[in-house]
């Protein structure tokens, strides 16, 4: 049985057990129950029997709207939806709304349902002014409300609406005596951090660095971890002509996150080339090497040494490196050195781990475990905000 499947099955199950109880300790004097219990089995059978129309039909004109049934009709139009039936679910929940006898409390529930119909059909603007109503309107439900605004936000790429949402979403800040953030501020307080990282970003394209560099200081304020908003910094420094500012916060990334290595050596090597100091820049990448591991520093070191004319101390360099870090990068510039030597053996092994090379991810999700050769800030897969880091080990970095 498919997890899918299985996961159905049990949720039938849990909604029948809970209805069944209803059922049984509840009086039986009322008519009106037996004919509402044969609806909701109808309407489910007809859902089984994958005939979602008909399950619709029933829902509507068979089962009464009132507080005893709305549990129903809400499982009924949420499974519809689970299903891929958002016609079906959207039908289910517009009924519910055009009956006057449900209390405010409970309309706004539906509107909730509906909105989350609405996302799933990708007609964000209706879903977004449902939710919209029930920010204003009800407490209780305001916070899932701003959640799912603050998701289609994201979406859509509307980083001003989206950073005004999550802000909503945070706890009052108390500065003085700044409380442990809970794992659920924490996420938002990430995504919060790359929304900022998103605008300086457009700001960026712009050449507006002043107001590039203000949003940034919000988003490492949000994330004192967040390794692109320093890398951001660190572009604009350059850009202004500043490199021992973006060295500083080039530092940063490799002494705070030192998995991130590899991904800011293209900034440390632009950084040196506006210095000129080339013997400057291979001490740092030796010392930085050391300190991380990284196996793209040890080869960018080795590589200026033989730049520089020093093509033995490259190789031992290199070959000290490779027998601390067995990498697949390391291994093959070992086997690019043309003192490696040749003969159809060696030359197989490179070709073999060059295979290798190109084969394997790059990246991978720390929450879901999702893989591939570029690096993404959001998750595609379970849409976390910097839960993918560089590959560490043997086949990466
Ligand atoms: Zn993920």
């Amino acid at each position: 049985m498919s997890n899918e499947l299985l996961q159905f099955v049990l949720f039938l199950v849990a909604v029948s057990a809970g209805w069944l109880a209803g059922y049984w300790y509840r009086p039986r004097t009322e008519n009106k129950d037996a004919d509402a219990s044969s609806s909701y089995y109808k309407g489910l059978n007809y859902l089984l029997s994958e005939q979602p129309d008909a399950a619709v039909m029933t829902v509507i004109n068979e089962l009464p709207v009132n507080l005893e049934t709305l549990p129903t009709h809400l499982a009924l139009g949420n499974l519809m939806r689970t299903k891929g039936e958002v016609d079906g679910a959207i039908r289910i929940h517009q009924n519910l709304l055009s009956r006057p006898s449900l209390p405010r409390g409970k309309l706004h529930q539906v509107h909730l349902e509906l909105a989350r119909d609405y996302i799933s059909a990708g007609v964000l603007d209706r879903a977004e002014r449902l939710l919209k109503d029930v920010v204003d309107e009800s407490e209780v439900l305001r916070g899932d409300a701003l959640e799912h605004l603050q998701h289609i936000y994201q979406s859509e790429r509307e980083w001003e609406q989206a950073i005004a949402v999550a802000l909503r979403r945070l706890p009052p800040r108390n500065w003085l005596k700044k409380a442990p953030a809970g794992r659920g501020d924490r996420r938002i307080e990430c995504a919060l951090s790359h929304f900022y990282c998103e605008k300086a970003q457009k700001f960026l394209a712009e050449h507006n660095f002043k107001d590039a560099n203000t949003v940034l200081q919000s988003a490492r304020q949000y994330d004192r971890d967040n390794v692109r908003a320093y890398m951001l910094s660190a572009t604009i420094a350059l850009k202004q002509h500043k490199p021992e500012l973006a060295l500083d916060l080039l530092h940063t990334v490799v002494d705070r996150q030192a998995v991130f290595s590899s991904e800011v050596l293209p900034l440390f090597r632009e950084a040196f080339d506006s210095f000129g100091g080339r013997e400057a820049y291979l001490d740092a990448l030796q010392r930085i090497a050391k300190m991380t591991e990284s196996s793209a520093f040890f080869i960018e070191a080795a590589e200026l040494m033989r730049a520089k004319g020093d093509a033995n101390s490259a190789l031992q360099y290199l070959l000290t490196a490779t027998r601390q870090r067995p990498t697949l990068g390391l291994v093959s510039t070992v086997l690019d050195q043309p003192e490696a030597g040749t003969g159809p053996a060696l030359e197989l092994v490179h070709d073999i781990v060059l295979k290798l090379r190109a084969e394997r991810p790059s990246y991978r999700c720390r929450q879901c475990g999702f893989s591939g050769r570029k690096l993404h800030w959001l998750c595609p897969s379970c849409e976390q905000w910097g839960t993918i880091t560089p590959i560490r080990g043997t086949q990466g970095d």
